[in-house]
């Protein structure tokens, strides 16, 4: 029997509806690409998406079809992410800061047909315009004014679509398990894959996001979302506003610590959202500046990596900012699990280990632990195994269905996270058995790196792993065979990279080593490598490189 209450799809069309309707006058304020302070509201932005839902449709754009977003965080952007989703097309959000062959392979995986560019990136679309082979028609995200320097015959502009379509539109109005977003991640192995969110997903993750024990975003905040749209839906803050009724602010590309500061300072945000790297920068621009007023900032949310003990420490009892940690992937839209613990408790040293821990499961995500041999461990504090998880907003499979078999087992999502799990439910990474590196909050594939180190004709052998870093978390570290005879060094590896990777990619460190380690089947062994990193034995090895890498990892410096 079914029960006899309305039929109500949860869509993101009500979303931004309620917003405008309840909350309307509310503030999305933007540093803008072109440079000044934007200023607009709920109502404004629901009626601008409304009028480019009907320029895209004029454009052919039907339900299912991918519409790409090359773009920072700002109000524009939102509009587009309404706009393409809640006619029940996809909004794939490109990450900018991957390689442009990257960039091109994954347009063409989703098969992009409408993309939406910020004037920063049209450098890299002109040059690779050819190879966005499923891209029918380009948007510049600006206004006329700008539009002469734009430089791409056929490119439209964002404000004219606004200016010139209606806004009478009809949304939402489809199955709430239709899809909404497209957001690729690194793979360990092979190319990136596509997690498609659905409008179920993502409403169901901003409720939750959003009761106090996690964000606890409410009416009274503002909010500063650092984290980039492109990078798993910034964490659901822009829906999770919306649904508040918040203000939102969104820096566009201004991600440094002096600029953040400044924005903090005159716009007194109370919540702000981004990963450890950037929290650091702007911890030791606030010691330097101690007239900073970072005052209005309470509550924050932190992760991507895991978050130093003393940075919250040091925010919490120099700047009064309280940063919380969470713990999830692109896969699981993306917060899975929040460390929030009883704020009256004593802040003694069990509060303080608390807080550094990844936090309990979010309500919904069930999770266990997967030991050797696929037997789950024991939640002893102790015993450490990969943490599996699933549920609603946590994905069953990649868009076109590659190594599904690798990532999911019987319905649970495979994190590759390593982790202990106390008698509590408090999370405690200890460890990651995927073959990435994360710099400033952003993959990078050892794998791809490896390849194209070997690439060099000197180069017989080349093993990257992570190397701990106090700005970035990690950066690679690359151990290299050479070929006998051979005195290729680490500069000119570093410049050999230069034509193949993104700069920020580029080990600082090369590690000269007679032979990889292997395991018993061949594998390069980087535990051993990592060991030996770590008890010093590879220290009179390593050459440093002037690569690019040096000049920052990817987040503040782009
Ligand atoms: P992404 O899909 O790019 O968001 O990356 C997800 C991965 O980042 C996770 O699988 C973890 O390896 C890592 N990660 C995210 N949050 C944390 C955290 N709080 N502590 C440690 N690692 C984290």
């Amino acid at each position: 029997m079914l029960g006899l209450m309305q039929d109500w799809p949860l869509t993101l069309d009500k979303i931004l509806d309620h917003a405008a309707r309840w909350h309307g006058e509310r503030e999305i304020v933007s540093r803008s690409v072109e440079g000044p302070i934007v200023r607009t509201t709920y109502a404004e932005v629901h009626r601008r998406a409304k009028r480019l839902s009907n320029a895209l449709k004029g454009l052919g754009i039907k339900p299912g079809d991918r519409v790409a977003t090359l773009a920072w965080n700002s109000a524009r952007h939102i509009e587009a992410w309404y706009a393409i989703m809640v006619i029940g097309a996809v909004c794939h959000t490109l990450n900018p800061r991957l390689f442009p062959d990257q960039l091109c392979y994954i347009i063409n995986h989703a098969e992009d047909q409408v993309l939406f560019t910020d004037l920063t990136f049209l450098p890299t679309i002109i040059e690779r315009r050819a190879d966005m082979k499923t891209v029918r028609q380009v948007i510049v995200m600006t206004d006329e004014g700008h539009m002469a320097s734009v430089g791409l015959d056929g490119a439209l502009c964002f404000e004219t679509l606004v200016e010139e379509n209606g806004e009478d539109c009809a949304w939402g109005g489809f199955d709430e398990n239709t899809a909404c977003g497209l957001c690729y991640t690194s793979g360990t192995t092979g190319n990136p894959k596509g997690v498609l969110y659905s409008h179920r997903s993502n409403f169901l993750h901003t409720l939750v996001t959003l009761q106090r024990d996690f964000m606890g975003l409410s009416v009274q905040d503002t909010v500063l979302a650092v984290v980039p749209m492109f990078h798993a839906n910034a964490w659901g803050l822009p829906h999770g506003a919306a649904l508040a009724g918040a203000d939102l602010i969104l820096p566009d590309r201004f991600l440094q610590a002096e600029p953040l500061a400044q924005l903090i300072a005159a716009e007194r945000p109370t919540l702000m959202g981004c990963v450890p790297t950037i929290f650091a920068d702007l911890l030791r621009y606030a010691d330097e500046h101690p007239d900073l007023d970072l005052s209005s900032l309470s509550n924050a949310a932190c992760g991507g990596s895991a978050v130093p003990r003393q940075l919250m420490r040091d925010f919490q009892e120099r700047h009064g900012v309280r940063i919380f940690q969470a713990w999830g992937m692109t896969e699981t839209s993306p917060v899975a699990t929040y460390s929030r613990p009883d704020e009256n408790a004593e802040h003694d040293d069990a509060y303080w280990d608390d807080r550094a821990r990844q936090g309990r499961a979010m309500p919904w995500v069930e999770l266990r632990l997967i030991g050797d041999g696929g037997v789950e461990v024991p939640w002893d504090g102790q015993s450490t195994g990969e943490i599996e998880v699933r549920g609603p907003w946590i994905a069953a499979r990649y868009f076109h269905g590659e190594e599904d078999d690798e990532k999911f087992d019987s319905g649970w999502l495979r994190t590759g996270d390593i982790a202990a799990v106390d008698d509590r439910g408090y999370v405690q990474i200890t460890d990651r058995s995927k073959d990435v590196i994360k710099s400033g909050g952003e993959w990078i594939s050892s794998v791809e790196l490896e390849n194209e180190v070997m690439a060099h004709p000197a180069v017989i052998e080349a093993a990257v792993i992570a190397r701990p870093d106090e700005r970035w978390a990690e950066r690679p570290l690359c151990c290299v065979v050479l070929r006998e005879g051979s005195t290729v060094d680490a500069q000119e590896l570093a410049e050999h990279l230069s034509e193949r990777v993104a700069k920020w990619w580029i080990p600082e460190e090369f590690a000269f080593i007679e032979e990889v380690p292997k395991t018993s089947v061949g594998k390069f062994d980087k535990k051993v490598l990592r060991a030996m990193l770590a008890d010093g034995s590879l220290e009179g090895r390593m050459r440093a490189s002037s690569g690019g890498g040096r000049e920052g990892g990817p987040t503040p410096s782009r």
